[in-house]
């Protein structure tokens, strides 16, 4: 019943060239990405997939010269939303990532029917992305040291977590338990999946222990919270790290600041949830900017293994 109305949108869009944007630090990562101020963008003359401009600067900038820079504005900084798998080919040696579980994909355990069917939304989303579901995880090397590494991606789901995140992510701490290599986590979600109900909260509890048993074995996780990381990741996984870093402006936080707001009716301080302002209250170890990320997390390596016995070292 709804087909005729969803469809217009798309029609128009696929008509009318637009200049693609993300979603700018701040704005709410719950609506469908693009719709974001892609209104104003909107010019007529500059033909789709060729040019983005820049939510902060408003640059125009050349899409190749884009994903060259790792997503990053060449004027400004601002960081674009990356893809997971962009983002493990930027951190790990070539051909040392080895994917773990990639085919696990998840159920609709609740038969969740909204505006469509969580089943279509999950095909519709596979499709679209390449993906199938919003974390890649596996074992690789960067520099010399072999970690573990779950990568969140956001275009799926808007990075929710459900039970194949949560398992994936279990699996793969467990996996770098076992095999005693430190874990790095790179999140992005906008919080458990809610198609799943309970059987998305339960990662939250599921993910946790299993770090707890990693962090028994005294092994490091870092966790590296990209724009936006809130909700049910923000309050499990990703803010239990030995280090806890972050990409410059990203948004951090649990509920959003209007739910905030209304709950506490106080006036917000400026710069509310992002990154910077959690780094000055102490809830962050350090920012670092996408550029600098692998370099970065080398050293803290380097840092956090030195000492054991042969280190995590080459392999
Ligand atoms: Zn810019």
């Amino acid at each position: 019943m709804t087909t005729t109305f969803a469809k217009k949108p798309i029609a128009l869009e696929t008509l009318e060239p637009v200049a693609k944007t993300a979603v700018p630090p701040g704005e709410s990562p719950f609506g469908r990405k693009p719709k974001l101020g892609a209104g104003k963008s909107r010019k007529k003359e500059i033909p789709e997939g060729l040019w983005t401009k820049c939510p902060k600067c408003a640059t125009m900038i050349f899409d190749k010269e884009l994903d060259a820079n790792l997503k990053v504005c060449v004027k400004c900084g601002h960081h674009f939303a990356i893809g997971a798998r962009e983002r493990i080919h930027a951190l790990v040696e070539t051909c040392s990532f080895e994917e773990m579980n990639a085919d696990l994909a998840s159920v609709d355990v609740l038969n969740f029917t909204g505006v469509a069917s969580y089943t279509d939304k999950l095909e519709a989303y596979q499709k679209s992305t390449g993906l199938k579901d919003a974390v890649i995880t596996g074992i690789g090397r960067i520099g010399t040291h072999r970690v573990g590494l779950g990568v969140m991606d956001f275009t799926f789901l808007g990075g929710s977590m459900g039970a194949v995140v949560g398992e994936k992510l279990t699996r793969l701490i467990e996996a770098s338990t076992d095999r005693e290599l430190p874990l790095i986590i790179i999140s992005t979600s906008g919080g458990a999946r809610m198609y799943e109900g309970m059987f998305s909260l339960m990662q939250m509890a599921k993910t946790c222990a299993a770090l707890a048993y990693h962090a028994k074995a005294r092994l490091p996780y870092v966790s590296v919270l990209t724009h936006p990381t809130t909700a049910g990741v923000m309050a499990s996984y990703a803010s239990v790290g030995d280090l806890i870093i972050a990409e410059p402006n990203a948004m951090i936080g649990f509920a959003g600041p209007r739910v905030i707001k209304d709950t506490t009716q106080a006036e917000l301080p400026p710069g509310f949830q992002t990154a910077e302002f959690l780094m000055d209250r102490g809830l962050l170890d350090a920012i670092v900017p996408r550029k600098e990320m692998k370099e970065r997390l080398i050293a803290y390596l380097e840092f956090l293994t030195a000492g054991r016995d042969g280190g995590n070292g080459a392999g």
